[in-house]
């Protein structure tokens, strides 16, 4: 979008914004070209209270739910095609704040089942974390590359439902785990395989491939590997695992160092985006869980074969709008207005970015599924919010910082795997890069070699500049894959997202919102929020969409009509000797607490 447009709104009341404007000054995600340009990513980052200076001295508007308004979504050729009557959408009205998987989950559902839908989102993309778009020069860009894991149920019975003309993701991939002196490992794909009890699958196909740690280091995993059997024991003894950090667990159950720094520790930089130092023990365990453990096939991954949020959420646009819904992008929500006799909110208010007109939605219900950081800044700046101790106690949790690069060469280079993961390359952030040309269709028949290479939680990498940045993504690919020292860089984009990512750090379930809130007609989504009854968890567009989808299941059990619940498919249940396993320990701790004796558990 050019920059031109976003200097509408003036901002007024932030005196280190004076003379700028609030779309500029409040600090949406700057997306830095390599070449020079720039583009605003326009997504979580404006300031609260700047964005109510702005929303105060702007036109307003109140928005009729039958009609839409322009869009900021590309090629909304019938953005009112869908026009519902306002008597007939009386009382069924939902406003949903937020335009990744968890807002469009909601979104399909409700608007599929006759609801006034009008989904709210701050960027001119849909997809949130998820999203992509197109540079200047029309090279695609994404915020970091996303896989698809193998339990992913609800999403590709969306992908299905979605009639695509072609099925959106690659097959299951190989990926190669990398540290600078060499290939550690590979990860099969497990699925191809005769399957075996989950733990025995997983180290019987594993264990030829892992060069680097020898036995007795893997070995020390085992006594971590039985707390998988305590953890979920109950809802007490999740909170105790998530007040320590999983560094404490590993070592109070006798991880070998070795253990620790060349497998767990890379391993959670890339797959919970911190260090286990800063993660909750219980978030951990959850997570290894569900994407390695509970079944042998579950860390079987596949790739979108070109831009998500083209081949999925676009789609996904369309399907919304003909089922009825409007989707809006670039209306950023900045306020909400509380009815003071019914306690509910009334009305949702949001800038228009590229006119800087302001809007009133009014609504009977609203869905935020706007990640951690958007949710904090809602709620400084709506003391409707801010009054109640579950909105404020989400002041309290943290996100994390995140680096994506894509980068053209000008020859191509033979990689042995189209995923890897790189280890111990970087002091504090975890890295991954992908073979574009090997997972892309638009890349298969480019001349030179495509890469995307992200880093998590890249804290201390975001001061660099781009051309550092994309110098040390260079050295660290051709480190594993010396046919890059050859290659010359001809062209790269450098994204940064601070502040972007759900941080689940000790102590922090506490603090995490429920989907259902204290205000009545209020509810919450997104990979964050806890309380739901599914498998997938951590940093997951599955889970994210999962909570998009019982998010509507809760709209629609507060405003009635006909509208029927989701069918949430949830991930496979546990394996029987888990399952065993899980409820010997129960039994144990009820014989233990009966004999007055001391757990030998947390
Ligand atoms: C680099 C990277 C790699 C990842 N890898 C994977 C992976 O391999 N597999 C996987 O499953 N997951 C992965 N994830 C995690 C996954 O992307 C997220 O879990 C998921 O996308 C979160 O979706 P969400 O809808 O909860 O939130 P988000 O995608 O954050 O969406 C929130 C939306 O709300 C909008 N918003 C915020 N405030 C406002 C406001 N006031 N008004 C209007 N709109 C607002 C934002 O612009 C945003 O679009 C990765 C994430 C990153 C960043």
């Amino acid at each position: 979008m050019p920059l031109s447009r976003l200097h509408r709104v003036p901002c007024l009341q932030n005196t280190s914004c004076v003379g700028r404007t609030a779309a500029i000054c409040c600090s949406p995600l700057r997306v830095h070209l390599h070449g020079g340009a720039s583009l605003d990513r326009l997504s979580v980052q404006l300031s609260a209270s700047a964005c109510s200076a702005a929303v105060k001295s702007s036109r307003r508007r109140v928005v009729p739910m039958a009609v839409a308004a322009g869009d900021g979504f590309t090629a909304d050729a019938n953005g009112d095609s869908s026009v519902v009557t306002p008597d007939a959408a009386e009382g069924r009205r939902v406003v949903i704040v937020g335009g990744g998987w968890a807002g469009f989950g909601a979104a399909k559902h409700l608007s599929e089942q006759g609801y006034d839908v009008t989904l709210l989102e701050a960027s001119p993309n849909p997809g949130g974390l998820s999203s992509g778009w197109r540079t200047a020069s029309g090279r695609a860009v994404e915020a970091g590359m996303k896989g698809f894991w193998y339990q992913y149920k609800n999403t590709f019975k969306l992908l299905e439902e979605l009639q695509l003309p072609s099925w959106p993701l690659t097959d299951f991939t190989t990926s190669g785990f990398w540290s600078p002196r060499g290939l550690v490992t590979e990860a099969p794909v497990f699925s191809k395989k005769p399957r075996l009890p989950t733990l025995v699958g997983q180290f019987v196909y594993t264990f030829p491939l892992y060069w680097a740690l020898p036995l007795e280091d893997r070995l020390t995993m085992l006594p971590f590997l039985a707390t998988l059997a305590d953890y979920v024991s109950s809802e007490e003894r999740f909170e105790q695992y998530d007040k320590m950090s999983a560094y404490e667990l590993f070592r109070q159950c006798g991880v070998s160092t070795r253990c620790y720094n060349e497998f767990l520790r890379p391993t959670l930089l890339v797959g919970l985006f911190a260090p286990p130092e800063d993660l909750s023990a219980a978030a951990v365990l959850e997570t290894l869980y569900f994407y390695a453990l509970a079944h042998q096939n579950d860390f079987d991954v596949c790739w979108p074969r070109g831009s998500t949020a083209e081949l999925i959420f676009q789609p996904l646009v369309e399907k919304i709008r003909t089922a009825g819904g409007r989707v809006l992008g670039n209306r950023l929500v900045t306020g909400l207005t509380l009815d003071s006799a019914t306690g509910e909110v009334s009305s949702v208010e949001a800038v228009d970015r590229s006119t800087g007109e302001i809007a009133s939605y009014p609504t009977d219900a609203v869905v935020f599924a706007v990640g951690i950081s958007g949710m904090q800044k809602l709620v400084s700046a709506n003391p409707a919010l801010a009054k109640q101790p579950d909105f404020r106690s989400i002041m309290e949790l943290r996100s994390l910082d995140v680096i994506a690069t894509r980068i053209w060469f000008d020859r191509r280079v033979a990689t042995r795997y189209p995923a890897n993961v790189l280890s111990g390359f970087e002091t504090t952030a975890g890295a991954t890069f992908f073979n574009l040309n090997d997972l892309q269709d638009e890349y298969q028949n480019e001349p030179g070699t495509v890469i995307s290479a992200d880093f998590y939680h890249a804290n201390s990498l975001l001061p660099l500049s781009d051309q550092e940045i994309v110098d040390r993504v260079v050295s660290h690919v051709a480190t594993c894959e010396p046919g890059f020292n050859g290659a010359k860089v001809t062209d790269s984009v450098v994204l940064r997202f601070p502040k972007a990512v759900t941080h689940f750090s000790p102590g922090s379930y506490q603090h995490r919102p429920f989907q259902a809130t204290t205000i009545p007609n209020v509810f919450m989504a997104g990979d964050w929020v806890k309380g739901v009854p599914h498998g997938a968890n951590g940093l997951s567009q599955e889970r994210a969409y999962v909570t998009g989808l019982s998010a509507a299941n809760l709209v629609i059990s507060r405003l009635g009509g006909n509208g029927q619940p989701a069918q949430i498919l949830d991930v496979e249940p546990d394996e029987p000797h888990i399952a065993a396993a899980r409820a010997a320990v129960r039994g144990l701790r009820e014989v233990v607490a009966a004999a007055g004796l001391r757990s030998p558990f947390l």
